[in-house]
């Protein structure tokens, strides 16, 4: 290789200068790295990033360009089709090979077949890795030759392995080609609203690598401990909310996993230890829903169980609408809408009662519910969103029994039992005492008026009636489960 020709990194879900494999190899060859990031908004991509990971990549761009400027060099980012763009940097810069960590999605797979076989004509080979997962999904099966379906062996496996992160120093000065080249400024993309909506999201967060790291330290000095008796509490903060830095690969699970284990070595006390293990299974959950989605490419639009096919959705814009902006009547449900619109997040455990809520009691596809996520969530993850919302529905591998369905009253009662957090969300009923604000809709009509609540004017009435709700979805539900379908049997 010429060590005057340069190499090309280009970043795609891997925003991040440490523990990046393809970034450490470009290192290795010594060669100059010309840095690109290529923005594609043609209309190709049948996920076209959501507002909220708009919002979030212009930020992580920007962090990241400040990381190479700082090193003497800087991100080129361009816009237009990722085929015609690389092509053209190579040619323009004589690069001599291209670097990259590997995508799973269906499109980018696609495309990314497409662009080495094109590049490796012009004789520029292409070099990829794994930067995004703990495992490559090609690189595990189950006993039977076949991929996973089923979380608790495929955890069991994992609980075996150890990985290794690449542990080369981010070096202070990068090798630049020294050549002008050009890139379209990141305020050019708009990926920012016109009409800010972003307040509270960017009250919320800080993009970026440096964030991520601080994050995860945190969170293992001051939060994992308390994290297996404390992640279903969406009123408390014992979750690593590493979620939007994993989807844009500021940070990489191999160091997560990493950082951890290190410390389940020393003497740290028996929780700690106990809750790393809580938190380690989570993380492969993430893993799993990539294998899910690589082996099953169709799960962001279509039911594992094909029979789910046939399921009486009774689509209303009305009730998708109620749903969307936390106006259902159930206070813990409109808390975590609003959460989720407010700062671009919501706890786990009320993703799965809204999703419950929304394809149960309200019985709207789950396709519905998946899309509106996309859209408002800073970690949007095509996998963690298609294997969430189908676990929720029933309809997907490992998923909840349909008959599991979430009383948004008594989970309310049990994970936010003083009700703060539905005060936080749900300012209109802050000042209601305990039970009432779990079901005000129940409270003496008296004291609702003492609280300044009205409702069907200052907060509505329930859209619908849970027992009522219930019986609805078990009876569609069982029609549908006496011929479901037999065809995805767990072969773990
Ligand atoms: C309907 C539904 C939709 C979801 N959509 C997404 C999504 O678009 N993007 C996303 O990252 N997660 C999604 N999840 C999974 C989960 O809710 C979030 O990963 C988690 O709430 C993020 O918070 P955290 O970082 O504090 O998690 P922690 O509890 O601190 O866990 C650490 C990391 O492990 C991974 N993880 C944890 N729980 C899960 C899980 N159940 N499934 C997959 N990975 C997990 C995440 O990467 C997370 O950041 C969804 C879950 C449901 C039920």
């Amino acid at each position: 290789m010429n060590p005057k020709n340069p190499v090309i990194m280009w970043f795609r879900q891997d925003l991040r200068l440490r523990d990046n494999p393809a970034f450490s190899s470009a290192l290795k060859t010594k060669a100059p790295i010309v840095f690109v990031y290529i923005w594609s908004d043609d209309g190709s991509n049948q996920w076209p990033m959501g507002g909220a990971s708009r919002w979030w990549l212009h930020q992580s761009l920007h962090a990241l360009d400040a990381q190479l400027l700082k090193r003497g060099t800087a991100l080129i980012i361009r816009r237009g089709d990722s085929l015609s763009s690389l092509k053209t940097l190579a040619q323009e810069t004589s690069a001599t090979a291209v670097y990259w960590n590997r995508r799973y999605d269906p499109h980018g797979r696609a495309a990314d077949l497409q662009i080495k076989s094109t590049l490796l004509s012009m004789n520029i080979p292409v070099h990829e890795y794994n930067g995004t997962l703990l495992i490559d999904p090609d690189l595990l099966t189950n006993k039977t030759g076949h991929p996973y379906q089923v979380f608790t062996p495929f955890w069991r496996r994992y609980q075996t392995e150890m990985f290794d992160i690449a542990r080369n120093a981010v070096p202070t000065q990068l090798p630049s080609s020294g050549k002008r080249l050009h890139s379209v400024s990141l305020e050019t993309l708009n990926l920012e609203p016109t009409i800010d909506w972003a307040k509270g999201i960017r009250a919320t967060w800080t993009p970026g690598e440096t964030d991520a790291l601080r994050r995860l330290k945190t969170f293992i000095r001051t939060q994992c401990v308390s994290y297996e008796h404390g992640r279903n509490r969406p009123d408390q903060n014992h979750t690593s909310q590493l979620s939007p830095y994993l989807c844009f690969g500021e940070i990489s699970p191999k160091t997560i996993w990493h950082e951890l284990t290190a410390q389940l070595g020393s003497d740290r006390e028996k929780a700690f230890h106990v809750s790393a293990q809580a938190f380690l299974r989570q993380l492969t959950w993430r893993d799993f829903a990539y294998h899910l989605l690589y082996h099953y490419p169709q799960i962001p639009t279509q039911p594992l169980r094909a029979k789910f096919n046939r399921f009486r959705w009774n689509e209303n814009a009305q009730s998708l609408a109620s749903w969307q902006r936390g106006l259902t009547g159930y206070p813990f449900i409109d808390a975590g809408m609003r959460q989720l619109w407010t700062t671009g997040w919501m706890h786990n455990r009320v993703r799965m009662i809204t999703a419950s809520f929304l394809t149960k009691h309200l019985l709207q596809p789950w396709q519905r519910g998946a899309e509106w996520f996309w859209d408002t969530l800073v970690d949007a993850d095509l996998a963690n969103n298609s294997m969430g919302w189908q676990w929720v529905t029933g309809c997907g591998a490992d998923a909840a029994p349909y008959f599991r369905i979430f009383n948004p009253i008594t989970q309310g009662i049990k994970f936010d039992p003083n009700g703060n957090y539905i005060r936080q969300w749900v300012p209109e009923l802050g000042t209601l005492p305990i039970p009432w604000i779990h079901q005000p809709w129940e409270a003496p009509p008296l004291l609702l008026a003492e609280h300044q609540v009205s409702l069907g004017v200052t907060y509505p009435y329930p859209i619908v009636n849970h027992p009522q709700a219930r019986k609805r979805a078990l009876e569609t539900f069982t029609a549908l489960q006496s011929d479901m379908d037999s065809s995805f049997v767990d072969t773990s």
